[in-house]
């Protein structure tokens, strides 16, 4: 939800409206009434989810097209599709390497993290001694001063990169990063859900989003080194958990432990004034036990179910539309969105010393607590 929320609030702005193939454009092109912005996504979920799906799914339907007109052999469907989405890919730049952000958050963290190494080969108990002339600082700040001056050392020093990146292939990294994620716990894909975590986390980073940068952070360090290999294989393996059945049916835990609060409190509400510790604790432990019942009692004597999933809309329509219109000024490489010219994309605020403090107190709670 925050995900969406995330795109919404970069991307979906009313001074856009004259923006070709812009977010809001779209929406008034095919008219989505119950989409109308940031501030609506957490009431109105699924119709700001599915407008946001379309118009993802009508740039690419788009980028494939120009693709095709230009020629692509298909002898083997295998490589056809692989050839064709890597064309797609060059079209918005999407390209994990063509990101310059990444890379340079990457150089920074790195020689950060190399300058404190030879600080720290210079601490002696509680301060930190020059191994150049033998002088004594407390403060981390003054010694680093006092090589940088005394001695001409050059500590690295993180730079912004200020150039504008093109509002399109950023929205179309975030939308298609996401879209994988959820997939990835609809399919308790655990490895390619910790992969994605990585990206999300910067992307946490960059937008202040504290609560989930921790624990995406968490995440990432349990599997990769806190757990060992068999705990790790099984974190992952459980990402997600399978009520109903049935193939790309998987929630996150999270969803689940709500959704059996959620029930725990309707079986405690139903008891009014006699509600107490020990009524709580019997629900509790019984809910589940009495689901199982039911489900089971329900398959014997087959009972008809009522389906609990809504039927899905067809919205190809829609997408027709956009594609067609996307595709009226030439090739959708040269859409740019005009407002956006002074865009920069969320990763490029990222300041490097700053998310070095922050991973070096975070290693110091897991040493600590962990
Ligand atoms: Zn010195």
């Amino acid at each position: 939800m925050l995900r969406h929320m995330c795109i919404y609030q970069l991307f979906y702005k009313a001074s856009s409206s004259m923006d070709t193939g812009s977010m809001y454009q779209l929406r008034n092109l095919i008219n989505r009434r119950d989409v109308t912005g940031p501030d609506d996504v957490v009431q109105k979920f699924r119709p700001h989810q599915q407008f946001l799906e379309d118009v993802t799914d009508s740039y690419i339907v788009a980028a494939c097209l120009d693709v095709m007109e230009e020629g692509c052999s298909n002898k083997n469907n295998i490589e056809f599709v692989e050839k064709i989405s890597q064309k797609v890919m060059d079209c918005f730049n999407l390209g994990v390497t063509e990101n310059s952000s990444i890379s340079r958050i990457r150089n920074d963290l790195e020689a950060i993290h190399a300058d404190e190494q030879k600080l720290f080969a210079m601490r002696v108990n509680d301060h930190y001694q020059c191994a150049l002339c033998g002088k004594c600082f407390t403060s981390l700040v003054w010694f680093k001063k006092h090589l940088t001056s005394k001695h001409h050392w050059k500590l690295h020093q993180a730079n912004t990169n200020e150039h504008c990146n093109n509002a399109v292939g950023q929205f179309l990294f975030m939308s298609l990063l996401f879209r994988d994620t959820c997939d990835s716990y609809k399919m308790c894909d655990g490895a390619r859900s910790v992969c994605n975590a990585h990206f999300e986390w910067l992307y946490d980073s960059a937008l202040k989003h504290s609560k989930y940068k921790i624990w995406l952070w968490r995440m990432i360090t349990y599997t990769l080194s806190i757990l060992g290999f068999r705990e790790s294989f099984e974190y992952k393996w459980n990402i997600s958990v399978n009520l109903n059945g049935g193939i790309r049916n998987n929630i996150p835990n999270d969803n689940a432990v709500e959704i059996q609060v959620n029930n725990i409190k309707r079986e405690l509400n139903t008891q009014g004034a006699n509600k107490s510790y020990e009524s709580a604790k019997q629900i509790c432990m019984t809910t589940q036990v009495i689901h199982a019942i039911k489900q089971n009692l329900m398959r014997t004597s087959r009972t008809a179910k009522s389906k609990s999933t809504r039927p899905e809309a067809d919205k190809s329509g829609d997408i027709m539309k956009m594609v067609e219109f996307l595709r009226q000024k030439g090739a959708i490489k040269n859409v740019c969105w005009n407002s956006f010219q002074n865009f920069r994309e969320p990763l490029s605020g990222i300041n490097a010393e700053e998310l070095h403090a922050w991973i070096g107190e975070q290693k110091r709670i897991a040493n600590m607590f962990m």
